[in-house]
């Protein structure tokens, strides 16, 4: 099984450039201190048996689909229900029609669906009027293996403050966005993943986010052989904090595409490869 992980975005909850902020990140021009919403798309496998898990829905998911090229999506796991996480539900109607208007595969922790049953009632009305939007299948999970488009997938729970949220393993790859404590149960759920993708918010410490260097630290707690983070705010300059990091971690960036091949070798894809510059710039 070939996964790869695709950053849609890379940036913390306000995104990078933040509105109204004069600091050099944000007035960056190098595309790598521009930072969505934190969403990675799981593409496994490949050809007509590729599988496509979108991991959270951002207020910035329409541009982030349409840079990536996406229609449609096998299953859509949100990692908890903060409004950088889900507030971009009622854009899902595109991959929606994309996917041949069949009802979207959500996943979630329980408590997590009921914030967004709340806060987007209509969309979970089989009644509502207007045709116009996503329907979705909804799907509950604990600790257990889950299944979403016939891939096993684990939960990874981990500590966000005084919340829990979902991280995922797919295969020996995890993504592990919004958290402070990965906790020993769940460093466990993790042991033998290659590839990861981590929370790291800044240099200094937070409540509710992890530091670079706890971060660091966590994932040679794992033992990855390669971890990228994510969820990056404005303190951190690409460039000049990728010069500090050891050879086995990095900063994401959006668009970056890493993958563990079916031979057990990593693989990173930059973007513009193909010479294509991104469809939206700011
Ligand atoms: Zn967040
Ligand atoms: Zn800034
Ligand atoms: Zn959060």
């Amino acid at each position: 099984m070939r996964v790869e992980m695709e950053f849609l975005g890379s940036g913390t909850s306000s995104g990078i450039p933040t509105i109204g902020c004069d600091c050099r990140v944000c007035h960056s021009d190098n595309p790598r201190n521009k930072r969505l919403r934190s969403s990675v798309l799981f593409r496994v496998n490949a050809g007509e048996s590729e599988r496509r898990l979108l991991v959270d829905v951002t207020p910035d998911v329409r541009i982030q689909a349409l840079r990536a090229g996406l229609s449609s999506v096998d299953a859509v796991l949100i990692t908890h229900a903060h409004a950088d996480h889900f507030h971009g539900l009622d854009d899902l109607r595109g991959l929606y029609w994309g996917g041949g208007r069949e009802p979207l595969n959500l996943f979630a922790f329980p408590e997590t669906l009921d914030s967004l049953k709340q806060t987007f009632s209509y969309l979970f009305d089989e009644n509502y009027e207007y045709k116009g939007i996503a329907k979705f299948t909804s799907h509950t999970f604990e600790h257990d293996a889950f299944e979403a488009a016939g891939l096993s997938v684990q939960p990874i729970p981990v500590i966000h403050g005084r919340m829990r949220v979902a991280g995922f393993r797919v295969g020996d790859c995890a993504y592990i966005t919004d958290t402070n404590e990965v906790p020993p149960a769940s460093i466990e759920k993790l042991q033998g993943v290659k590839l990861l993708i981590l929370d790291a918010l800044r240099k200094a410490p937070h409540p509710t986010h992890m530091s670079l260097p706890k971060a660091l630290h966590t994932a040679e707690q794992i033992g990855c052989e390669r971890v990228f983070f994510t969820h990056i705010n404005h303190d951190l300059e690409h460039e000049a904090i990728n010069k500090e990091l050891p050879d086995w971690a990095s900063l994401g960036f959006d668009m970056l595409k890493v993958a563990l091949e079916e031979d057990g070798t990593i693989t990173i894809t930059e973007p513009g490869h193909t010479g294509a510059p991104p469809p939206i710039a700011f």
